[in-house]
């Protein structure tokens, strides 16, 4: 049976085959497409890329997720953008329209990396895991990109982003001075957090 498709779903289809072209980006979670917010006037926003999802009933959602400060950027704060992320099992909405996606999809590797980047966070009554909402595409960065983004310890250098050392798992030990702004060190040079849970508990007037 041959089903008539609306030329303004053709439309979307082609718009979205030539996104995900030029900047889809895949891990074991599914499919993230990033955009800088403000970034209108050149290309597609995550707002854009919704809407044509939507004429091609593809489930998705957008969350916001940062990447690292371009170095020849005044500011060192990490770039704000949207992220529309389909999750890999819905990535089969994508296939009717892109039958190429079934065959990437089949070739994700078993260790491919995923979204979320978990960190320890030290609090006065014990310690929480929180997630950094990073684009999807950290683990390809460079040493230099993951530095500016402050994923590496801010101790001793160490990639945080590896994962596979225990002893080195990231902790977001903040200096006193600077309560608000995160800071990233590996266990093994904040002692897995405890020194610092235990200062903030004392600050609280909690026994430890
Ligand atoms: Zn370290």
């Amino acid at each position: 049976m041959t089903v008539a498709v609306a030329p303004e779903v053709r439309a979307a289809q082609r718009r979205i085959v030539s996104t995900i072209n030029a900047s889809g980006r895949l891990n074991a979670d599914g499919l993230a497409l990033w955009r800088e917010v403000n970034c209108g006037e050149w290309k597609a926003t995550a707002a854009d890329i919704s809407r044509d999802l939507d004429l091609l009933q593809v489930p998705h959602t957008i969350v916001t997720a940062f990447r690292f400060p371009l170095a020849t950027s005044y500011s060192k704060a990490m770039r704000e953008g949207e992220e529309v992320r389909i999750l890999r099992r819905d990535l089969a909405h994508l296939v009717p329209w892109m039958p190429s996606m079934e065959r990437t999809v089949a070739d994700i590797p078993e260790d491919a990396p995923h979204w979320d980047f978990s960190v320890f966070q030290p609090r006065a009554d014990g310690m929480v895991i929180a997630k950094l909402a990073l684009s999807a595409e950290w683990p390809a960065w460079s040493k230099k990109q993951a530095r500016a983004a402050r994923l590496v310890c801010a101790e001793c250098d160490y990639d945080l982003r590896e994962f596979k050392d225990e002893t080195r798992m990231p902790f977001d030990v903040r200096l006193p001075e600077r309560p608000k702004a995160r800071r990233l060190v590996c266990g093994q040079c904040c002692n897995d957090g405890v020194d610092e849970m235990e200062r903030l508990a004392a600050l609280a007037g909690k026994p430890s």
